[in-house]
């Protein structure tokens, strides 16, 4: 028998949640933790919102949301829909009907608030079409509309009260017999966005969760607090599909997850640049050679550990872990390969010398 820390989960939460498919990305059910975006083109658009589903596809995005904010603009949802590489969800509020034709027009999920969709008598309605359409529908719930009744009392923090709202309107669902449910419960402050979430996987632990601190802000303090927050819950086993929110391009919100997963050792794509924070022995401009090796490293896909060390000293010892690495002298550089070093190069020539080295492992 495995040995197991003493008092060690023998499951982690999103091991236990019931599985649902967003178009073919499996969501749940101890599914890899899948990564979200949202487009910010105009919902008119239909050749703006392709490209940047393109590029987000090439970042490593896995599902994609777009915001359908009025009937008018369901013919282009549509054809997005038709020409997307990824399951597009349908983001809706106020209006049941323009949830109901998406649905129909093509989304491989509803993203809806119960709260502000009209009524329950409405969101049966788009459960009813969700049902008809075979795609499942994310429940979000947050401060700003939650029922009367459960805003007033007194006995519960915000984050128990948005727990107990989302619960509520699982529990309705699966009354009427649609389970394909997925819930979110963001707020903007990261340890309310932590504890809500764990409130949700003690209440309704087989409903898989999407995680994210909302409206976290710009790209600097919205990566630190999304990072924050969804590292806590990741590493407890909370959260099925997860977005970064950033006031940025979308494609930086994709890169962030990524870099989180990796970091977590989760999940892996791409290169993991090691590079020094430079210091008096440092003889290169290496904060303008790692950037360049991050810019040539984005189109490669498969994990390699990348080392851009500023001098010889302690570049090669400290980069031992790395797949490949330089550590960088005056106006030249010596390159390593599995902690060997393989040539000397001038410093113009690190960049592409490093990407030769990649190719040929
Ligand atoms: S690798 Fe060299 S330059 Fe970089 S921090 Fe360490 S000692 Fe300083």
């Amino acid at each position: 028998m495995a040995y197991r820390e003493p008092g060690a989960q023998a499951e982690k939460p999103n091991q236990l949640t019931r599985r649902v498919m967003v178009g073919s990305v499996p969501v749940g059910g101890g599914a890899s933790v899948a990564v979200q975006s949202m487009l910010t083109a105009d919902a008119l658009d239909v050749g703006a919102n392709v490209s940047q589903i393109e590029a987000l596809a090439e970042a490593g995005c896995e599902i994609i949301r777009m915001a359908v904010p009025r009937r008018s603009c369901l013919d282009a949802f549509e054809e997005v829909c038709a020409r997307s590489p990824l399951p597009v969800v349908a983001d809706v509020h106020f209006d049941a009907q323009i949830a109901i034709e998406a649905a129909r027009r093509g989304a491989a999920k509803l993203r809806i608030n119960p709260g502000n969709i009209g009524g329950w008598d409405k969101a049966d309605l788009v459960l009813d079409a969700a049902e008809a359409a075979g795609i499942p529908v994310r429940i979000g719930v947050n401060a700003g509309s939650l029922d009367e009744s459960i805003a007033r009392r007194d006995d519960l923090s915000l984050p128990q009260k948005l727990a107990l709202s989302a619960s509520e309107y699982v529990r309705h669902c699966e009354q009427r017999g649609f389970r394909d449910v997925v819930v979110s419960a963001k707020a903007h402050d990261v340890m309310t966005t932590v504890r809500t979430y764990r409130q949700l996987a003690r209440d309704i632990p087989h409903v898989p969760l999407h995680i994210g601190v909302t409206e976290a802000g710009t790209r600097f303090q919205g990566i630190v607090k999304s990072a924050s927050g969804l590292g806590i819950l990741l590493e407890e086993g909370i959260g099925d599909t997860m977005r970064i929110s950033l006031t940025d391009d979308p494609v930086n919100e994709v890169r962030a997850c990524w870099t989180l997963l990796s970091a977590l050792d989760m999940r892996r794509r791409g290169p993991e640049i090691i590079s020094c924070p430079t210091c008096g022995r440092c003889q290169v401009d290496l904060i303008g050679l790692a950037e360049r090796v991050e810019g040539h490293l984005r189109t490669v896909r498969h994990p390699v550990k990348v080392a851009v060390m500023g001098c010889v000293v302690n570049g090669p010892g400290e980069a031992k872990d790395a797949d490949v690495g330089v550590a960088c002298g005056k106006g030249s550089a010596v390159v390593f390969r599995n902690g060997e070093v393989v040539r000397k190069v001038p410093e113009d020539e690190v960049v592409g010398a490093l990407i030769e080295e990649i190719e040929k492992l």
